[in-house]
Protein backbone atom coordinates (compact mmCIF):
# COMPACT_ATOMS: atom_id res chain seq x y z
CA UNK A 1 0.00 0.00 0.00
CA UNK A 2 2.94 2.52 0.72
CA UNK A 3 3.97 2.46 -2.84
CA UNK A 4 2.68 3.89 -6.16
CA UNK A 5 1.31 1.53 -8.42
CA UNK A 6 4.29 0.12 -11.27
CA UNK A 7 4.45 2.40 -13.75
CA UNK A 8 7.09 1.80 -16.99
CA UNK A 9 10.18 2.94 -16.80
CA UNK A 10 10.72 5.72 -19.36
CA UNK A 11 14.23 7.89 -20.13
CA UNK A 12 14.51 11.26 -18.75
CA UNK A 13 13.93 14.65 -20.66
CA UNK A 14 17.38 16.05 -21.27
CA UNK A 15 16.60 18.96 -19.19
CA UNK A 16 15.76 16.66 -15.93
CA UNK A 17 19.12 14.95 -16.88
CA UNK A 18 20.75 18.31 -16.34
CA UNK A 19 18.89 19.57 -13.55
CA UNK A 20 19.43 16.38 -11.50
CA UNK A 21 23.21 16.51 -12.43
CA UNK A 22 22.73 20.32 -11.09
CA UNK A 23 21.90 19.17 -8.22
CA UNK A 24 25.14 17.72 -7.54
CA UNK A 25 27.38 20.28 -8.86
CA UNK A 26 25.40 23.38 -8.24
CA UNK A 27 24.64 23.82 -4.25
CA UNK A 28 24.77 27.87 -4.04
CA UNK A 29 26.22 30.67 -6.04
CA UNK A 30 29.91 29.92 -4.70
CA UNK A 31 29.89 26.35 -6.84
CA UNK A 32 28.79 28.26 -10.25
CA UNK A 33 31.63 30.74 -9.55
CA UNK A 34 34.03 27.94 -8.36
CA UNK A 35 33.29 25.73 -12.14
CA UNK A 36 33.31 29.10 -13.90
CA UNK A 37 37.20 30.12 -12.41
CA UNK A 38 38.75 26.43 -12.68
CA UNK A 39 37.09 26.60 -16.78
CA UNK A 40 38.59 30.10 -16.86
CA UNK A 41 42.05 28.42 -15.31
CA UNK A 42 42.16 25.10 -17.66
CA UNK A 43 41.48 27.77 -20.25
CA UNK A 44 45.03 29.41 -19.74
CA UNK A 45 43.35 33.00 -18.23
CA UNK A 46 46.02 35.72 -17.23
CA UNK A 47 43.18 37.64 -15.76
CA UNK A 48 40.24 36.76 -14.65
CA UNK A 49 37.24 39.56 -13.43
CA UNK A 50 34.30 38.39 -11.36
CA UNK A 51 30.77 40.38 -10.84
CA UNK A 52 28.47 39.52 -8.90
CA UNK A 53 25.06 41.26 -7.75
CA UNK A 54 23.19 39.93 -4.83
CA UNK A 55 25.79 37.74 -3.27
CA UNK A 56 25.58 35.85 -7.21
CA UNK A 57 21.70 34.75 -6.95
CA UNK A 58 20.91 37.32 -9.33
CA UNK A 59 24.29 37.51 -11.62
CA UNK A 60 27.41 36.01 -11.80
CA UNK A 61 29.69 37.43 -14.58
CA UNK A 62 33.07 35.61 -15.20
CA UNK A 63 35.46 37.32 -18.26
CA UNK A 64 38.67 35.56 -19.16
CA UNK A 65 41.38 36.35 -21.66
CA UNK A 66 41.77 32.72 -22.15
CA UNK A 67 42.06 30.33 -25.34
CA UNK A 68 38.24 30.96 -25.76
CA UNK A 69 35.59 28.25 -27.63
CA UNK A 70 35.23 28.57 -31.13
CA UNK A 71 31.97 29.41 -32.40
CA UNK A 72 30.62 25.88 -33.43
CA UNK A 73 31.54 24.30 -30.12
CA UNK A 74 29.48 27.19 -28.13
CA UNK A 75 26.55 24.60 -28.37
CA UNK A 76 28.97 21.75 -27.12
CA UNK A 77 29.99 23.64 -24.26
CA UNK A 78 26.58 23.63 -22.97
CA UNK A 79 25.80 19.98 -23.44
CA UNK A 80 26.73 17.30 -20.86
CA UNK A 81 29.29 14.67 -21.27
CA UNK A 82 30.37 17.08 -23.31
CA UNK A 83 34.45 18.43 -23.31
CA UNK A 84 37.28 19.27 -24.74
CA UNK A 85 39.31 17.93 -21.92
CA UNK A 86 39.78 14.70 -21.80
CA UNK A 87 39.21 11.71 -25.38
CA UNK A 88 39.82 8.33 -23.91
CA UNK A 89 40.50 6.64 -20.48
CA UNK A 90 44.43 6.94 -20.24
CA UNK A 91 43.41 10.79 -20.17
CA UNK A 92 41.02 10.18 -16.99
CA UNK A 93 43.93 8.53 -15.71
CA UNK A 94 45.98 11.16 -16.00
CA UNK A 95 43.90 14.28 -15.64
CA UNK A 96 45.74 17.57 -15.73
CA UNK A 97 43.00 19.53 -16.06
CA UNK A 98 40.44 21.08 -13.27
CA UNK A 99 37.60 19.76 -15.27
CA UNK A 100 37.23 17.16 -16.81
CA UNK A 101 33.44 15.37 -15.92
CA UNK A 102 31.73 17.96 -19.45
CA UNK A 103 28.96 18.83 -16.57
CA UNK A 104 29.15 22.08 -15.18
CA UNK A 105 27.86 24.21 -17.92
CA UNK A 106 24.98 21.74 -18.91
CA UNK A 107 24.25 21.58 -15.26
CA UNK A 108 23.87 25.36 -14.83
CA UNK A 109 22.44 26.49 -18.21
CA UNK A 110 19.43 23.94 -16.41
CA UNK A 111 18.84 26.02 -13.20
CA UNK A 112 19.27 29.73 -14.52
CA UNK A 113 19.74 31.70 -17.42
CA UNK A 114 23.04 31.55 -19.13
CA UNK A 115 24.82 33.77 -21.73
CA UNK A 116 28.40 32.60 -23.20
CA UNK A 117 30.37 34.93 -25.08
CA UNK A 118 33.62 33.56 -26.28
CA UNK A 119 36.72 34.48 -29.40
CA UNK A 120 39.28 32.23 -29.91
CA UNK A 121 42.52 33.46 -30.87
CA UNK A 122 42.37 33.10 -34.47
CA UNK A 123 38.67 34.01 -35.03
CA UNK A 124 37.81 37.18 -36.55
CA UNK A 125 34.92 38.10 -34.08
CA UNK A 126 33.44 36.57 -31.29
CA UNK A 127 29.99 34.34 -30.76
CA UNK A 128 27.56 34.26 -28.39
CA UNK A 129 24.92 31.98 -27.00
CA UNK A 130 21.88 32.15 -24.93
CA UNK A 131 20.25 29.57 -22.44
CA UNK A 132 16.80 30.31 -21.38
CA UNK A 133 17.36 28.37 -18.67
CA UNK A 134 14.50 25.77 -19.85
CA UNK A 135 16.39 23.73 -21.79
CA UNK A 136 16.46 25.81 -24.94
CA UNK A 137 19.27 28.05 -26.45
CA UNK A 138 19.72 30.41 -28.72
CA UNK A 139 22.97 30.84 -31.27
CA UNK A 140 26.06 30.73 -31.52
CA UNK A 141 25.46 34.53 -33.20
CA UNK A 142 27.84 36.66 -33.81
CA UNK A 143 29.21 39.35 -31.19
CA UNK A 144 31.63 41.75 -30.10
CA UNK A 145 34.03 39.98 -27.91
CA UNK A 146 37.60 40.32 -27.22
CA UNK A 147 39.78 37.26 -27.12
CA UNK A 148 38.51 35.18 -24.09
CA UNK A 149 35.29 34.34 -22.77
CA UNK A 150 32.59 35.87 -20.55
CA UNK A 151 30.46 33.69 -18.94
CA UNK A 152 26.82 34.99 -17.56
CA UNK A 153 24.59 33.53 -15.00
CA UNK A 154 21.63 35.59 -14.23
CA UNK A 155 18.41 34.27 -11.75
CA UNK A 156 19.98 31.19 -10.09
CA UNK A 157 17.74 28.81 -9.28
CA UNK A 158 14.50 30.42 -10.89
CA UNK A 159 12.72 27.57 -12.05
CA UNK A 160 13.75 25.08 -9.48
CA UNK A 161 11.47 27.10 -6.35
CA UNK A 162 12.15 24.17 -4.02
CA UNK A 163 16.28 24.54 -4.55
CA UNK A 164 15.54 28.56 -4.32
CA UNK A 165 14.48 27.87 -0.85
CA UNK A 166 17.69 26.60 0.47
CA UNK A 167 19.78 29.69 0.20
CA UNK A 168 20.49 31.99 2.58
CA UNK A 169 20.79 35.97 3.05
CA UNK A 170 22.93 37.53 0.47
CA UNK A 171 25.54 38.24 3.02
CA UNK A 172 26.00 34.73 3.76
CA UNK A 173 26.05 33.42 -0.18
CA UNK A 174 28.72 36.11 -1.31
CA UNK A 175 30.29 35.03 1.72
CA UNK A 176 30.96 31.43 0.56
CA UNK A 177 31.85 32.98 -2.86
CA UNK A 178 34.13 35.06 -1.64
CA UNK A 179 35.84 32.11 0.50
CA UNK A 180 35.86 30.60 -2.94
CA UNK A 181 37.54 32.92 -4.90
CA UNK A 182 40.39 33.80 -2.45
CA UNK A 183 40.82 29.75 -1.96
CA UNK A 184 41.14 28.89 -6.05
CA UNK A 185 43.35 32.33 -5.80
CA UNK A 186 45.49 30.38 -3.90
CA UNK A 187 46.11 28.32 -6.44
CA UNK A 188 47.53 30.23 -9.29
CA UNK A 189 49.57 32.72 -8.25
CA UNK A 190 50.39 33.40 -11.79
CA UNK A 191 46.52 34.62 -12.47
CA UNK A 192 45.29 38.27 -11.42
CA UNK A 193 41.67 37.85 -10.21
CA UNK A 194 38.99 40.59 -9.50
CA UNK A 195 36.40 40.72 -7.79
CA UNK A 196 33.66 43.08 -7.56
CA UNK A 197 29.96 43.14 -5.73
CA UNK A 198 27.08 44.93 -6.81
CA UNK A 199 29.43 47.46 -8.72
CA UNK A 200 31.83 47.76 -6.40
CA UNK A 201 35.70 46.12 -5.73
CA UNK A 202 36.10 43.80 -3.23
CA UNK A 203 39.80 43.04 -4.02
CA UNK A 204 42.19 42.59 -6.47
CA UNK A 205 44.54 39.46 -6.04
CA UNK A 206 47.59 40.59 -7.79
CA UNK A 207 49.28 38.35 -10.15
CA UNK A 208 53.27 37.27 -10.06
CA UNK A 209 54.92 33.98 -8.33
CA UNK A 210 57.61 36.03 -5.95
CA UNK A 211 56.98 35.23 -2.27
CA UNK A 212 55.76 38.88 -1.54
CA UNK A 213 52.87 37.96 -3.96
CA UNK A 214 52.23 34.69 -2.89
CA UNK A 215 52.33 35.96 1.02
CA UNK A 216 50.25 38.55 -0.05
CA UNK A 217 47.58 36.17 -1.45
CA UNK A 218 47.61 33.99 1.70
CA UNK A 219 47.44 36.80 3.92
CA UNK A 220 43.94 37.87 1.89
CA UNK A 221 42.82 34.56 2.73
CA UNK A 222 44.03 33.68 5.92
CA UNK A 223 44.68 36.71 7.52
CA UNK A 224 48.42 38.68 8.16
CA UNK A 225 48.38 36.91 11.84
CA UNK A 226 48.24 33.39 10.27
CA UNK A 227 51.47 34.10 7.93
CA UNK A 228 53.32 35.88 10.78
CA UNK A 229 52.51 32.55 12.90
CA UNK A 230 53.60 30.22 10.31
CA UNK A 231 56.79 28.42 9.17
CA UNK A 232 57.15 28.09 5.21
CA UNK A 233 57.79 24.77 3.65
CA UNK A 234 59.49 23.66 0.65
CA UNK A 235 60.45 20.11 0.86
CA UNK A 236 60.54 17.28 -2.07
CA UNK A 237 61.35 13.78 -2.09
CA UNK A 238 59.96 10.38 -3.94
CA UNK A 239 58.75 12.10 -6.48
CA UNK A 240 56.84 14.47 -4.25
CA UNK A 241 56.97 18.11 -3.51
CA UNK A 242 54.81 20.20 -0.24
CA UNK A 243 55.20 23.82 -0.01
CA UNK A 244 53.03 26.35 1.73
CA UNK A 245 52.59 27.37 5.28
CA UNK A 246 52.16 25.64 8.63
CA UNK A 247 51.14 27.28 11.95
CA UNK A 248 52.66 26.90 14.81
CA UNK A 249 50.86 25.05 17.46
CA UNK A 250 50.41 28.37 19.39
CA UNK A 251 48.13 29.79 16.40
CA UNK A 252 45.96 26.39 16.55
CA UNK A 253 41.62 26.88 16.23
CA UNK A 254 38.67 25.86 17.86
CA UNK A 255 37.52 24.90 14.61
CA UNK A 256 39.23 23.72 11.56
CA UNK A 257 38.79 26.38 9.42
CA UNK A 258 41.77 27.40 8.35
CA UNK A 259 42.69 24.39 6.50
CA UNK A 260 43.37 24.61 2.58
CA UNK A 261 45.14 21.74 0.79
CA UNK A 262 45.68 21.84 -2.75
CA UNK A 263 46.87 19.12 -5.04
CA UNK A 264 48.09 19.40 -8.60
CA UNK A 265 46.71 23.16 -8.17
CA UNK A 266 42.87 21.61 -6.60
CA UNK A 267 41.19 22.43 -3.54
CA UNK A 268 40.65 18.64 -1.89
CA UNK A 269 39.65 17.84 1.57
CA UNK A 270 41.11 14.22 1.87
CA UNK A 271 40.51 12.13 5.01
CA UNK A 272 44.63 10.27 4.53
CA UNK A 273 45.60 13.87 4.58
CA UNK A 274 43.69 15.23 7.42
CA UNK A 275 45.03 12.41 9.33
CA UNK A 276 48.54 12.58 7.84
CA UNK A 277 48.21 16.40 9.53
CA UNK A 278 47.02 15.64 12.64
CA UNK A 279 49.73 13.07 13.68
CA UNK A 280 52.42 15.30 12.92
CA UNK A 281 50.43 17.69 15.22
CA UNK A 282 49.75 15.43 17.95
CA UNK A 283 52.81 15.95 20.06
CA UNK A 284 52.61 20.01 19.70
CA UNK A 285 48.84 20.28 19.65
CA UNK A 286 46.52 19.48 22.76
CA UNK A 287 43.32 19.01 23.48
CA UNK A 288 40.66 19.51 20.90
CA UNK A 289 43.13 22.64 19.05
CA UNK A 290 42.89 22.17 15.35
CA UNK A 291 46.06 23.33 13.17
CA UNK A 292 46.32 25.77 10.83
CA UNK A 293 47.50 25.50 7.22
CA UNK A 294 47.79 26.16 3.30
CA UNK A 295 49.69 23.71 1.40
CA UNK A 296 50.26 22.45 -1.85
CA UNK A 297 51.07 19.11 -2.82
CA UNK A 298 52.46 18.10 -5.91
CA UNK A 299 52.92 14.77 -7.65
CA UNK A 300 52.70 12.68 -10.62
CA UNK A 301 48.61 13.26 -12.15
CA UNK A 302 48.81 9.35 -12.82
CA UNK A 303 49.33 8.77 -9.13
CA UNK A 304 46.34 10.62 -8.60
CA UNK A 305 42.18 9.68 -8.84
CA UNK A 306 40.18 12.47 -9.46
CA UNK A 307 37.20 11.36 -10.48
CA UNK A 308 35.97 10.40 -7.05
CA UNK A 309 33.36 13.15 -5.96
CA UNK A 310 30.48 14.93 -7.94
CA UNK A 311 32.47 18.41 -6.72
CA UNK A 312 35.53 16.47 -7.04
CA UNK A 313 36.55 17.80 -3.70
CA UNK A 314 38.13 14.35 -2.82
CA UNK A 315 40.82 12.47 -4.57
CA UNK A 316 42.52 8.80 -4.05
CA UNK A 317 46.02 8.33 -4.10
CA UNK A 318 47.39 5.39 -5.80
CA UNK A 319 49.98 4.94 -3.32
CA UNK A 320 48.09 6.13 -0.16
CA UNK A 321 51.13 4.96 2.12
CA UNK A 322 53.42 7.06 0.28
CA UNK A 323 51.66 9.98 0.47
CA UNK A 324 51.04 9.71 4.05
CA UNK A 325 54.32 8.97 5.22
CA UNK A 326 55.48 11.76 2.37
CA UNK A 327 53.08 14.70 4.80
CA UNK A 328 53.62 12.98 7.84
CA UNK A 329 57.31 12.61 7.86
CA UNK A 330 58.09 16.53 6.45
CA UNK A 331 55.50 18.10 8.60
CA UNK A 332 56.51 16.41 11.72
CA UNK A 333 60.39 17.26 11.18
CA UNK A 334 59.41 21.34 10.45
CA UNK A 335 57.13 20.89 13.75
CA UNK A 336 59.99 19.18 15.58
CA UNK A 337 61.99 22.26 15.32
CA UNK A 338 59.15 24.86 17.01
CA UNK A 339 59.19 22.36 19.97
CA UNK A 340 62.99 22.75 20.05
CA UNK A 341 62.37 26.47 19.78
CA UNK A 342 60.61 26.51 22.87
CA UNK A 343 62.62 24.32 24.73
CA UNK A 344 65.79 26.14 24.21
CA UNK A 345 63.60 29.07 25.27
CA UNK A 346 63.27 31.19 28.13
CA UNK A 347 64.27 27.97 30.61
CA UNK A 348 67.51 28.03 29.40
P1 LIG B 1 34.55 20.57 -18.25
O1 LIG B 1 35.23 21.74 -17.64
O2 LIG B 1 34.48 19.41 -17.34
O3 LIG B 1 35.10 20.22 -19.60
P2 LIG B 1 32.29 22.37 -18.52
O4 LIG B 1 30.83 22.13 -18.66
O5 LIG B 1 32.74 23.17 -17.35
O6 LIG B 1 33.02 20.95 -18.52
O7 LIG B 1 32.81 23.07 -19.84
C1 LIG B 1 32.57 22.44 -21.10
C2 LIG B 1 33.61 22.85 -22.13
O8 LIG B 1 33.42 24.23 -22.47
C3 LIG B 1 35.04 22.75 -21.67
O9 LIG B 1 35.58 21.44 -21.87
C4 LIG B 1 35.74 23.81 -22.52
O10 LIG B 1 36.10 23.27 -23.76
C5 LIG B 1 34.66 24.85 -22.74
N1 LIG B 1 34.81 26.00 -21.82
C6 LIG B 1 34.05 26.29 -20.74
N2 LIG B 1 34.43 27.43 -20.15
C7 LIG B 1 35.47 27.90 -20.88
C8 LIG B 1 36.32 29.06 -20.78
N3 LIG B 1 36.17 29.98 -19.81
N4 LIG B 1 37.29 29.21 -21.73
C9 LIG B 1 37.44 28.29 -22.71
N5 LIG B 1 36.68 27.19 -22.84
C10 LIG B 1 35.71 26.99 -21.95
MG1 LIG C 1 34.45 22.85 -16.08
Amino acid sequence: PNRTARRPIRALPPQLVNQIAAGEVVERPASVVKELLENSLDAGARRITIEVEQGGVRLIRVRDDGDGIAAADLPLAVSSHATSKLVDMADLERVVTLGFRGEALASIASVARLKLRSRTRGEEQGHELLGDGQGGFEGPQPTAHPEGTTVEMRDLFFNTPGRRKFLRTERTEFGHLETVVRRVGLSRDHVEIRLLHNGKPVFTLPAGEDQAVRERRVAALCGQAFLEESLHIEHSGAGLRLHGWVARPSFSRSQPDLQHFFVNGRMVRDRLVAHAIRQAYRDVLYGQRHPAYVLHLELDPALVDVNAHPQKHEVRFREQRLVHDFLFRTLHEVLAETRAGQDAGPAA
